[in-house]
């Protein structure tokens, strides 16, 4: 496994050079775009990592996949889709368009629209600081805070999710206050987490919704078929079905470099690669699960072999 994995970091450094950090939000471009690693946990709880496993960066769009965990453990299924619907967009993960134009209810709980709206029906639910030490859970990772400059520096570039934000309101869909809901959103954006944490959630999800090791529920069955589903067929924007086809992973990726790859039964990837392609997918990130994904046999629908 680890000279897979080294492998598979050769593979993604040759693609860093084509993409760029994120800078709509200023301090995400201060990362470094050479930063590079991938971390595997397996169900027995061995980890492998190559790279830059222990450098934090902020967890971004992957927290969508929390924040929908806690909202359908806390309001459950019917509530939490009675205002968002389950459908990939095929849109930008920030866009107002079919919102506006062509629904009344965001495509889905992983664009901003539909955080935004999840965010709405958990802010009189639950406090932040739970949401937090339940990220710090469900990710095994105790060294998980909200990273305060890149919350600000968000806070202070959030026209566009502000606009989202005002839009839902109007069409009824997001019935809590707007600027606490969009508050809720951009702090759990803004946690900050590692390639090995992300793997921690993805070998829980991956096994159930259990703790690997202690056996102890942390995630509801439920939710956690639920948000697999959803990750497969939404989780990397714009791209989601180019991934499906190549990786066949439910994976959920976030603009500050972090990947989440859930091998269903086998294991947990986290991935860290702040250099995005165009649709903001980590560029080395989406080859190296490439690779993992044919090496490994992690492919969803892999032949038998
Ligand atoms: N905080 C970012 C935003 O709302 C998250 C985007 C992402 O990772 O896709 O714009």
């Amino acid at each position: 496994m680890q000279n897979v994995l080294e492998e598979a970091l050769a593979i993604g450094r040759r693609y860093i050079a084509q993409g760029e950090c994120a800078s709509y939000i200023p301090e995400l471009a201060r990362a470094d775009k050479n930063s590079l690693g991938v971390c595997v946990i397996t169900r027995s709880m061995d980890r492998y990592a190559a790279g830059d496993t222990k450098t934090r960066f902020t967890i971004q769009s992957i927290s969508k996949v929390i924040s929908l965990v806690i909202a359908l453990q806390h309001c459950g299924f019917d509530r939490v889709f009675e205002k968002m619907n389950m459908e990939p967009s095929g849109d930008a993960f920030n866009s107002l368009l079919k919102l506006d134009m062509a629904s009344d209810k965001p495509f889905n709980p992983m664009i901003n629209a539909g955080a935004i709206t999840t965010a709405g029906y958990l802010v009189s639910e639950v406090s932040f600081d739970d949401m937090l030490k339940y990220a710090r859970k469900v990710c095994m990772d105790d060294g998980i805070v909200m990273d305060q400059k890149v919350y600000e520096s968000e806070m202070a570039n959030c026209a566009r999710n502000r606009a989202i934000a005002y839009l839902l309101q109007s069409k009824g869909i997001l019935e809590s206050d707007v600027e606490k809901s969009l508050d809720l959103y951009i702090r759990m954006c803004s946690l900050s987490v590692t390639a090995e944490s992300l793997a921690g959630l993805g070998i829980v999800l991956a096994t159930g919704g259990r703790h690997p090791e202690t056996g102890v529920r942390l995630v509801d069955a439920e939710a956690v078929r639920i948000v697999k589903t959803i990750m497969l067929t939404c989780g990397m924007y714009d791209g989601s079905g180019e991934f499906a086809v190549r990786v066949g992973i439910p994976s959920k990726s976030g603009v500050g470099g972090g990947i989440l790859a859930v091998a269903e039964k086998r294991m947990g990837i986290g991935i860290y690669g702040p250099a995005l392609d165009a649709k903001g997918n980590s560029i080395a990130g989406c080859r190296m699960l490439e690779y993992l994904s044919k090496t490994l046999n992690l492919h969803m629908f892999a032949a038998e072999t």
